[in-house]
């Protein structure tokens, strides 16, 4: 059977994308060949090159690099959370403007290079290297989906690793580098700034990846993916590894340092336990005031990790708190920049979630509610739906409306509710084992509590509307009008002031072995299937190169690498610095 497919042609222009045109779409004739159940597809019309998307531009206007770059993201935050943010906060008598406000300049179109709505890895992967890439990549090259590609994507390059925002302030300007997280470590926005792989959920390979890029801090969740490996590296490169310490965290002066304070995410600013978890914002003044102390600069990100997963949940309580306790380190980081004078702040989310709103079709006239009957009974819940199922987990269900009463004011729990409650899947209580086949607790207070508000959801997943921008520069060069998030790293690389680009820095450090090494002696060490080693063997030399360090063995001596070496099993190559040669 042969067919022929031709895409959908456009009619709207898609410059402002500086995707692929319509045009060439158009252009995108492909046969699909089935034969014996197996898809061929060959692609009648070649790309012409990966050049549109992955090369060095400027950014739209001119650009004066600062000596420190902080990149502020907070993670799935949509603006129906920000605009809800700003009226709780002035319902609540704290202030009438978030942080952001006076510097909101722009908004970005954050997507994937082969669909619109973007994932959290492929999207800040963009903003760090440039590329758009798949849901799951963190900083690689996509997969060719010619069918879907937005961009044009070489599929010569697929899984090649991308040299970031972060390796390039570190490598290239000898700059402090950092990431502040309310998430595990190896998560997806941090990992897309200090790792590289095709999937976000292998840890195995970020992880190691992240304690080898020798950062100056990496504060937030995760000890849980400590190996004794790390441990050794960070006692051989005098970093300091606090774990579940807040005193000794505050104490931390200088040099360099991992602060974790969870086996995974660190929990709810809401549900946070304030003598044993720091804020957001401790986190991001204790990194500032580390970061700052090295001549050359630094590069820090910050990220609100959870403002994402509360929307996930639609915990709207959680959304809302989550980007408050955000931007509050916001406005530690704008201070730290006014005051320094060389520092440029740029915030923005990745891409929005759950479609929040504050209004809901459910509700009759919602749209002539005052502010108190909007903003009252949020403003009284003083625990997430997780945190509070967190307590109610281990309570017997005649405490519930007493314990609910006393976290969210909540004092009409119906029995139909309370029924779901008791039902739920994973509730436990030891003389309660009556396991329903409802949701999990979590989800069912959600329904609870959402139910006395007026907010509202379209999803539990991402959406693709576009995302808010703000910036503040001291000449005041700051991002402006609607970018993309391509748009968004040639601004980073531009501030930053980078000499060596982003595609000519990839090309250095992350050179395939097989190109490096041709000619030479080589094999793969698969024993260790979590860390695969490279062998190159000429003459008395023997050079080991293992996964996801950045260090090397000639002749069983240690060699200190600047970048990390990426190993992808499904191309079954090394990437690593062309300059590695020389060593044999
Ligand atoms: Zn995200």
């Amino acid at each position: 059977m042969e067919l022929v497919v031709t895409l959908a042609t456009f009619n709207q222009k898609y410059d402002c994308f500086n995707l692929l045109t319509p045009h060439k779409l158009h252009m995108k004739k492909m046969m699909i060949t089935k034969r014996n159940g197996l898809i061929l597809i060959l692609i009648l019309s070649g790309f012409s090159a990966f050049a549109q998307t992955y090369n060095y531009v400027p950014y739209k206007k001119e650009v004066r690099p600062t000596k420190n770059l902080i990149v502020m993201i907070p993670d799935g935050a949509s603006i129906g959370v920000i605009s809800s943010a700003r009226w709780y906060k002035y319902y609540n008598g704290m202030e009438n403007c978030l942080y952001i406000d006076p510097y909101i300049c722009g908004t970005v179109s954050t997507f994937s290079s082969n669909a619109p709505i973007g994932d959290s890895a492929p999207t800040t992967s963009c903003y760090m290297t440039g590329m758009p890439q798949q849901t799951a990549n963190v900083a690689i090259y996509p997969l060719a989906d010619p069918e879907n590609d937005l961009v044009e994507v070489d599929p010569s390059m697929a899984y090649q690793p991308l040299a970031t925002i972060l390796e390039a302030a570190k490598m290239e300007q000898k700059k402090a580098v950092g990431l502040v997280v309310t998430c595990e470590f190896p998560h997806a926005t941090p990992a897309d700034c200090a790792a590289h792989h095709y999937n976000r959920r292998n840890y195995k390979s970020i992880a190691p990846q992240m304690a080898y890029q020798n950062m100056d801090v990496m504060f937030g969740g995760g000890n849980e993916h400590i190996t004794a490996d790390m441990l050794q590296h960070f006692g051989a490169k005098d970093i300091t590894y606090i774990k579940n310490d807040l005193q000794a965290f505050r104490n931390l002066k200088k040099g360099k340092a991992w602060a974790l304070f969870a086996e995974e995410a660190l929990p709810y600013h809401l549900d946070r336990n304030p003598n044993e978890v720091p804020s957001l914002k401790e986190m991001t003044q204790k990194a500032l005031e580390m970061l700052s102390l090295h001549e050359n600069g630094f590069f820090l990100m910050v990220e609100g990790s959870k403002i994402d997963w509360s929307a996930h949940a639609n915990d709207a309580v959680g959304c809302i708190t989550e980007y408050i306790a955000f931007d509050d380190a916001v406005g530690a980081a704008i201070e730290f920049a006014k005051k320094d004078g060389n520092t440029t702040v740029v915030i923005l989310p990745d891409h929005g979630n759950s479609g929040f709103t504050l209004g809901r079709y459910d509700l009759k006239r919602y749209d002539r509610a005052s502010i108190d009957m909007l903003f009252r009974n949020v403003s009284k819940y003083t625990r997430t739906a997780e945190g509070l199922e967190k307590i109610l987990m281990d309570e017997n269900p005649e405490n519930f409306r007493r314990i609910i009463e006393q976290y969210t004011g909540i004092n009409d729990v119906s029995d139909v509710e309370f029924e779901a409650l008791i039902n739920s899947k994973n509730y436990h209580a030891e003389d309660y084992m009556k396991v329903g086949e409802n949701p999990n607790m979590n989800a069912v207070l959600v329904r609870i509590m959402n139910k006395r508000t007026y907010f509202g959801f379209t999803s539990g997943g991402h959406t693709g509307e576009e995302v808010f921008l703000a910036a503040y520069h001291p000449q005041d060069d700051v991002p402006t009008g609607r970018n993309t998030n391509m748009e968004i790293n040639q601004y980073l690389s531009d501030v930053l002031g980078l000499q060596t680009k982003l595609p000519e820095l990839t090309k250095q450090i992350f050179a395939k072995h097989t190109d490096v090494f041709a000619g030479y002696n080589v094999q793969i060490d698969r024993k260790n299937p979590d860390c695969p080693v490279l062998i190159v063997k000429n003459k008395q030399k023997t050079l080991e190169i293992p996964a996801f360090k950045s260090v090397a063995y000639l002749n069983k001596q240690a060699i200190d690498l600047s970048s990390v070496v990426v190993y992808i099993d499904k191309t079954g190559l090394f990437y690593l610095p062309e300059n590695l040669k020389e060593k044999l």
